[in-house]
């Protein structure tokens, strides 16, 4: 994914010391540049994350893959989730999950196992892989998504960030990972990194799929980003990944006859951008350099992160805001 010039990244890197804290949200970035989230409406979780199917052994799909309205929902630049839907079984998970100084990922609680197995098997092959941004509710993505049109301009903003209800993040299955080695950003060369090429090989054993491949851009309309994972279930991922299609491909296959109609596209143009917003120096990509003009981000959740999943709904669900431009 692109860069900035080093002038702004320095800029940035000095707002983001400035303003880092252990609640600053995901996206790294703006707590200065990015307007502050306010909680979301969270139900109730209905069931306990310890409720959440837990493989004891290692993954490997063995059942054919069976349509799942509600897992397998279509979200893409065609389809979108109203700005109503919001999961209403997030789960807080515990803070040393994140990346460093992001806040606690929050995954709805089918997700959670799944999720702690694809790390802890990451980490006993020596690589610490942690979660960048995870759920992000409508309001946030709307956020997001202005600033990045803001910040890139529209045209580009649309490669990179999903408008408010085309959003994955907003499922609550999907997260952005990130690893040390390449500095805890979300850029196209984590894929090259020792944990981006591990995801990319053992992401679906656990029932993860990355949505948006490289030279997918064509039919997911999304640059490659080997950081981001939805959850689809074991058996869905293994038939997906031997499928050898992209994500939206296969789910839409999956539906078959059944698909929905397309959602109404989204508009050529939006509106003007709010005024007041702290513009970073232009970007002019490069390759390896992180481009997030960041600097902190929204007061996180303040449910205690220790153990396991915790319910959102007894914390302040501000954990998921973020400024990283990612679908
Ligand atoms: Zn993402």
């Amino acid at each position: 994914m692109g860069t900035g010039p080093s002038g702004a990244r320095s800029l940035i890197v000095a707002a983001a010391l400035l303003a880092a804290t252990a609640a600053a949200a995901c996206g790294g970035s703006s707590a200065a540049l990015l307007p502050t989230a306010t909680a979301s409406p969270v139900a109730a979780p209905s069931a306990s994350p310890t409720a959440a199917p837990v493989p004891t052994t290692t993954p490997a799909a063995t059942a054919a893959p069976s349509l799942d309205r509600d897992l397998h929902r279509l979200v893409s630049k065609d389809y979108a989730l109203p700005a109503s839907y919001v999961p209403s079984d997030l789960v807080i998970l515990p803070g040393d999950w994140a990346v460093p100084a992001f806040a606690p990922p929050v995954v709805r609680v089918a997700v959670a196992a799944p999720l702690r197995m694809l790390l802890e098997a990451a980490r006993a092959d020596g690589l610490e892989i942690r979660v960048r941004s995870s759920y992000r509710s409508y309001g946030t993505q709307q956020e997001t998504f202005r600033f990045w049109v803001d910040y890139l301009g529209e045209a580009q903003a649309r490669r990179e960030s999903a408008e408010a209800g085309h959003s994955e993040h907003q499922l609550g299955t999907t997260v952005d990972l990130a690893s040390a080695s390449a500095g805890w950003e979300l850029i196209a060369a984590f894929g090259d990194t020792r944990e981006g090429q591990w995801l990319a090989a053992r992401a679906w054993r656990y029932g993860f799929a990355m949505s948006y491949p490289r030279d997918g851009e064509a039919i997911t309309g999304y640059v490659y980003e080997p950081w981001h994972f939805r959850y689809i279930g074991r058996s869905a991922a293994a038939d997906w990944h031997a499928s050898r299609l992209t994500l939206i491909e296969y789910l839409l296959a999956l539906y078959g006859d059944t698909a929905p109609a397309r959602s109404t596209p989204m508009p050529a143009s939006l509106p003007p951008a709010a005024t007041g917003t702290p513009r970073p120096s232009a970007p002019t990509a490069t390759a390896t350099t992180p481009r997030t003009p960041a600097a902190a981000a929204p007061p996180a959740a303040t449910a205690t992160a220790t153990g396991s999943a915790t319910p959102v709904a007894t914390a302040t669900a501000t954990a998921t805001a973020t400024a990283t431009p990612t679908p």
